[in-house]
């Protein structure tokens, strides 16, 4: 990667983005379609990636990344998706490595960040939601009980991506009942998991079938030993420590979807000069023509949203509505974006060599993961508009 690119904070990366598309240009339609067949891992997408450099681009310089700021993932991630390419596969190593670059120890820093750059080990495993409390993190049953130099762990996570592609595991865990906590935040923990040495010792991992390739998982925790040496941070405070991250981690899955509402309305766009029906190309018609009209208007003002929060982010200010908002916005608009698309293509946008329908089934996710949104609209009533919290 062009590490002269750093040149462009606050700017838009366009060699970044010209060299992503060149790299995504490797892996077309084809590609996606035979992985999504077989529910199979993009494993030669993400070695490219991680080779190229674009997975460690927001790892500091001293632990041997690129350490560029989160304006320029956003650009990586966006190109990608705009390719027709997912990043799903691989976008979380650049927002869980920000919970040890934040809050770990040097030791722990210095053992996985560069190996992490190097692409000799992978930490794209985020494991938060559970089967019994969903939404509601405090509710958290997975408990980590101290014995000796280890904890414990038991319980179970569900909805855990990429476990089976990832070397090593973020984990959230209850260390003290949520009863015994002055708060109902407290008492939660971050573990850092090594998952080639839990698997099979106290780990196990059943994947999931989903309406599109995302790679995602069910885990159970039957008395997993952890090191203490592997807790992130200080114990019982692992609730902020993650909550941290989340800003990132909706900036960033805010700007695939505006890569992935501007694949289709790139798409839909071409289809209709293209296509010709009674005598005229379909897109003559102001019917064919509003609608991809409208959802590139509503693409660009949420891509504005997500430069905006990305830049707040990258000032160190508070950005939480911002990036809520943003992730919102964007989702509306890829899924929009995808109904326009489909519509336009007629009959020939359920076929999938045009991959279209397979973006849609995609996109569809941004809207419930990493957080639905009801929860973000809950979070602007309550946290800009001042209207008492309803949970
Ligand atoms: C493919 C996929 C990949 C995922 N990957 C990960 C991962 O890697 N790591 C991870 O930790 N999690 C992951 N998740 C989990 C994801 O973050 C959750 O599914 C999401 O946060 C919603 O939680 P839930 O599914 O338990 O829904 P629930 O909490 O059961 O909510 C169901 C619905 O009810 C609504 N709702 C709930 N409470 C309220 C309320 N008080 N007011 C209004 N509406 C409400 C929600 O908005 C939602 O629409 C993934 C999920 C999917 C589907």
């Amino acid at each position: 990667m062009n590490q002269d690119d750093s040149s462009h904070a606050g700017g838009d990366f366009p060699e970044i983005r010209q060299e992503v598309a060149r790299l995504c240009s490797r892996y077309p339609g084809e590609y996606w379609r035979r992985l999504d067949a077989e529910r199979a891992y993009p494993t030669e997408f993400v070695r490219d990636l991680t080779e190229s450099g674009y997975l460690s681009l927001l790892i500091p310089e001293a632990y041997g990344g690129s350490g560029l700021p989160l304006a320029a993932a956003c650009a990586v991630l966006e190109e990608i998706h705009r390719a027709g390419c997912n990043g799903g596969a691989c976008h979380a190593q650049m927002y869980t490595m920000g919970t040890l670059l934040r809050h770990g120890s040097e030791v722990q820093k210095e053992n996985l960040l560069p190996a992490i750059a190097r692409g000799e080990v992978r930490l794209q495993a985020f494991g938060v939601t559970e089967p019994t409390s969903g939404t509601d993190t405090t509710r958290i049953r997975t408990r980590a009980v101290r014995d000796g130099d280890h904890y414990v762990v038991n319980g179970a996570k569900i909805w855990i991506s990429r476990t089976e592609h990832s070397d090593f595991m973020i984990l959230l865990v209850r260390t003290t009942s949520r009863e015994d906590c002055a708060r109902r935040t407290d008492g939660m923990s971050v573990l850092l998991v090594d998952i080639r040495e839990a698997l099979g010792n106290g780990l196990s991992i059943k994947p999931i079938r989903t309406m599109m390739n995302h790679a995602t998982t069910a885990l159970f925790f039957d008395n997993l030993r952890v090191p203490v040496a592997n807790l992130i941070g200080e114990e019982g405070r692992g609730f902020r420590y993650i909550m941290d991250g989340m800003n990132a981690e909706r900036i960033l899955i805010a700007s695939e979807c505006i890569g992935d509402a501007r694949f289709f309305v790139d798409k839909a766009s071409r289809y209709a000069i293209e296509r010709e029906v009674f005598g005229r190309p379909i897109g003559q018609n102001q019917g064919v023509q509003f609608p991809i009209a409208r959802a590139y208007i509503q693409t660009e003002a949420a891509a504005a949203i997500v430069r905006d929060a990305a830049a707040m982010y990258d000032a160190g200010l508070p950005c939480g509505s911002k990036a809520n908002m943003a992730k919102m916005l964007a989702a509306e608009a890829s899924w929009a974006a995808g109904d326009t698309c489909i519509q336009t293509h007629g009959g020939y946008g359920f076929a999938e060599e045009y991959d279209v329908e397979r973006k849609f089934r995609e996109t569809r996710l941004y809207q419930v993961a990493p957080i639905s949104t009801n929860l973000i609209l809950s979070h602007i009533a309550t946290h800009e508009l001042g209207m008492p919290k309803s949970f």
